[in-house]
């Protein structure tokens, strides 16, 4: 018997196209705000990390261009076309975005625009509890600690393959993949679509 149909999106890397390592929103947004090319020295999910950069740095670019950045967000390949074909198959579609709440309205009107249809919309930076809530039984994730927290809850995690989680290892509940075609194929599998 297929599950039922309740799934997990998160939206920043996931959604959004974000695929390239020095030429992607943000890089190009933290060159613009810095003054100069900045290279990225290490392989980190935290800016001040990545870049080897004070955090007051990056907080203070954060503050500055996070706004701007979500609104203008590009939209991954095939993204779209996926998650609304199963919203016509009937399934639930929860977006857990760890989004500060007060960026909702935002994200609302990005999601409209690129004509995104969706069950709920929820900001939240621990994504496992509140998906056990809600009966989610596979998620689209790109962040390592969501992943490993979900698939601690016996969720299914399909893990957009990114520079900052390949640390993480497949297991019986962790299949990584590369893009949205790879998504839709494996989710019409464990669904029997
Ligand atoms: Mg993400």
């Amino acid at each position: 018997m297929s599950p039922k149909k309740i799934i997990g999106i998160d939206i920043d890397g996931v959604i959004t196209d974000e695929t390239h390592i020095n030429d992607n929103i943000w890089h190009d947004a933290l060159c613009n705000y810095l003054g100069y090319e900045i290279e990225r020295v290490k392989d980190s999910y935290y800016f001040d990390e990545a870049y080897n950069l004070p955090l007051e740095i990056i907080n203070d670019f954060l503050e500055k261009n996070i706004a701007t950045i979500y609104a203008n967000a590009k939209l991954a390949a095939g993204a779209r076309e996926t998650i609304n074909y199963l919203y016509d198959k009937g399934f639930e579609i929860h977006l857990i975005t760890a989004r500060e709440p007060e960026f909702e309205t935002l994200t609302r009107n990005w999601l409209d625009k690129q004509g995104i249809l969706y069950t709920s919309l929820n900001h939240e930076e621990d994504k496992a509890p509140l998906a056990v809530k809600k009966g989610i039984n596979l998620f689209l994730e790109d962040n390592a600690y969501n992943t490993e927290a979900l698939a601690s809850c016996n969720i299914s995690v399909l893990l957009f393959d990114k520079f900052h989680n390949r640390h993480i290892r497949e297991n019986k509940n962790i299949i990584r993949i590369y893009d949205w075609t790879e998504a839709r194929k494996m989710i019409e599998k464990i669904y029997s679509l």
